[in-house]
């Protein structure tokens, strides 16, 4: 076996990734070595590589967290078992997603909500991850991949379908209800058809004409370009809409009135875009009673919402965060994708472009995913 591989690494936040030669990892004490074929590009691999979150990556970093590899090593410690109580093999597909691990005892985790472990570790974050030839992970957190399905597809769905899966969930919507996906990029795009497979209604909100065709692709019933809807003059003011936000291409309207005229505002929303306006938007789309579940990033110096307090407890609303997904949801979402319920629409490309990937994401450009061939 050889011992180096190529990788794409960060040195310094802020600068391109520079692709390398470094030492292939050694998996330790409950690790697997992956050989890793496939790794989606997230944004928040952008966020890390600008730097753009209060706690730093660690460098030199390989990024990278939706990975799609074959277990080619086990580390020392691994019990081979089989049947309901399950550990990788050597040959075994497997996925590692952004949650690398997590301490398994705190409060958080014995109460199944693992996903926010103040002691877990981030792949591609605070452990290197798969913009990599290899990568090592915990065989306990390791997602199963079924043998016949395909790997570059199956990539977006160890972050993207994942996060937007659990999201969804945890708006609490029943089957038959309105749901509305605000933000069409690669988390959207999945959540459009994680909510058509969980028999919702689905409504979609983004600002480019594109996206909003590959939401009706995937069978958005309602979409709204959030650039060109009612404007915000001539409506009333919504509820929790900030009149005061003039940041983006979308200011000058309100996608909020649409949702509320067209179908008597939504009963769940999962915003999955970063501009801080559509957060704001996204509780004026709700009906009374409604949930949204925010999901998407925004940069540095983004992290605020305005809302108002009086519509909020009037009209009964609830705001939830949701954060990528237990070890469970991982296991669902992977399931939805492996019986073709779901399906990342991807763009493959080798390791070497991954530089003008991300800046096509820093632009706003790029429709679906794209994952690095790693083959
Ligand atoms: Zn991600
Ligand atoms: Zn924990």
């Amino acid at each position: 076996m050889t011992v180096s591989m190529k990788a794409a690494v960060l040195h310094a936040l802020g600068t391109p990734l520079a692709i390398e030669r470094v030492p292939i990892p050694t998996p330790g004490e409950g690790d697997v070595l992956i050989r890793v074929i496939a790794c989606g590009v997230c944004h928040s691999d952008v966020h890390a590589v600008d730097g753009d979150w209060e706690r730093p990556p660690v460098l030199p970093l390989i990024p990278g967290h939706e990975v799609v590899g074959r277990v080619v090593a086990l580390g020392p410690g691994i019990v081979e078992r089989t049947g309901s109580v399950h550990s990788p093999s050597v040959g075994d597909l497997v996925g590692v997603p952004w949650m690398y691990s997590s301490c398994g005892t705190c409060d958080s985790c014995l109460a199944g909500m693992e996903t926010v472990c103040s002691a877990s570790e981030a792949t591609g974050y605070t452990k290197p991850g798969g913009y990599a030839e290899y990568l090592v992970a915990p065989a306990a957190f390791v997602g199963r991949i079924p043998e016949d399905a395909d790997p570059y597809e199956l990539a977006p769905i160890l972050c993207a379908g994942v996060t937007t899966f659990r999201a969804l969930k945890r708006t609490g919507a029943q089957p038959g209800q309105w749901t509305t996906i605000v933000g069409v990029g690669g988390l959207g795009h999945l959540a459009v058809q994680y909510a058509k497979a969980m028999g919702f209604r689905v409504a979609a909100v983004d600002v480019s004409d594109d996206k909003l065709e590959l939401a009706k692709s995937h069978g958005a019933d309602l979409v709204v370009n959030a650039a060109t809807s009612d404007p915000a003059a001539r409506s009333a003011p919504a509820a929790g809409s900030n009149p005061t936000a003039t940041s983006d291409p979308a200011a000058g309207s309100n996608p909020a009135a649409t949702i509320q005229r067209e179908i008597g505002g939504t009963h769940a929303a999962v915003v999955t875009a970063v501009a801080p306006r559509a957060f704001e938007q996204a509780i004026a789309m709700l009906r009374p009673g409604g949930t949204v579940v925010y999901v998407g990033l925004p940069g540095a110096g983004q992290d605020q919402v305005r809302a108002s307090i009086s519509a909020i407890t009037n009209r009964e609303l609830s705001i939830r965060g949701s954060s990528i997904g237990t070890r469970g949801d991982l296991e669902e979402a992977i399931s939805f994708a492996a019986r073709g319920l779901v399906r990342a629409t991807i763009r493959k490309v080798p390791l070497e472009d991954v530089n003008a990937v991300l800046d096509e994401m820093r632009r706003g450009t790029l429709v679906g995913r794209v994952v690095l061939d790693l083959e």
